[in-house]
């Protein structure tokens, strides 16, 4: 079966740690590399993981706080560094184009590649990129900024029955694998439906149930937010991330999503899964 690979590159809200980075993530479908988010440091935890730059076929930006997209000019400027020629699009929501223009201004002549600003402003899902191995649509979240979830739908090759065909043990009944990526959100009753039966949904939790004040004021998710979206959606697993600092007991912090979604986990910096 081919790839469907996701590497988590950084696990931190708002603030760095030794060992946790800001939020970015790698999914490698078929060989292609999608970047979703890019805090800083991400080409440093690229290396890391050995994950190569020239594979990048697109990168998906949820929304341009700090955390989320501070590593993505240095990325632009190593990308050309390595001699890439190809296009670039970047799905970014429309308050990133001033941003990338002020970039370009100064590092565009040096680029030896175009980059395109893909502009998210979809008010339901919708479908942004597609080849022939992966659909992939954004849809809005409730955060204090324009924000955009990511979800990913392996497409799989047609396979036009023939009589002289031999079932090979294992494919007959392969389903499309799935993914979705909810970054900084507080919940809201559309979410569970847009990401309805997906094999692995990263869903950030920043808070612990008891710092649900700090939540609501922040625009952000507890672990039992998350949980319960998961649980709405028929989600395979729930992966949490986006951790604030004030989390002291990541145990409890788990077992309070395991009470309301069992198949949950809390992932770390340099996790690699292959979803299935
Ligand atoms: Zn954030
Ligand atoms: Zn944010």
């Amino acid at each position: 079966m081919s790839n469907f690979t996701l590497t988590i590159l950084g696990t931190a809200s708002a603030l760095p740690f030794s060992d946790r980075n800001p939020s970015a993530q790698a999914l490698s479908v078929h060989g292609r590399l999608f970047l979703i988010d890019c805090g800083e440091g991400t080409q440093r935890r690229m290396r890391q993981e050995h994950l190569s730059f020239a594979k990048i076929q697109a990168i998906f930006i949820s929304h341009i706080h700090g955390d989320h997209v501070f590593g993505i000019f240095g990325l632009l400027s190593t990308m050309s560094l390595y001699h890439r020629t190809g296009k670039l699009c970047i799905y970014a929501p429309r308050n990133f184009g001033p941003v990338l223009k002020f970039f370009m201004s100064w590092f565009g002549q040096e680029l030896g590649y175009e980059v395109e600003h893909v502009v998210l402003e979809a008010k339901s899902p919708e479908t942004v990129y597609e080849d022939k191995a992966v659909r992939v649509s954004a849809f809005p979240l409730n955060h204090k900024i324009d924000c955009y979830g990511f979800r990913f739908d392996e497409v799989l090759p047609e396979r036009k029955p023939s009589p002289l065909s031999v079932a090979v043990p294992g494919r007959e009944n392969r389903k499309a694998r799935s993914y979705a990526y909810c970054s900084d959100t507080a919940p809201f009753p559309q979410l569970a439906d847009w990401v309805k039966g997906v094999d692995v949904l990263y869903h950030e939790a920043t808070y612990p149930a008891g710092l649900q004040d700090k939540a609501v004021q922040y625009f952000h998710s507890t672990t039992e937010d998350a949980a319960r979206t998961a649980l709405q959606a028929g989600a395979g697993k729930l992966f949490l991330g986006h951790y604030s600092s004030r989390i002291s007991d990541f145990d409890s912090y788990l077992l309070e999503a395991r009470g309301i979604f069992e198949e949950t986990l809390a992932v770390n910096d340099g996790d690699v899964f292959e979803i299935k």
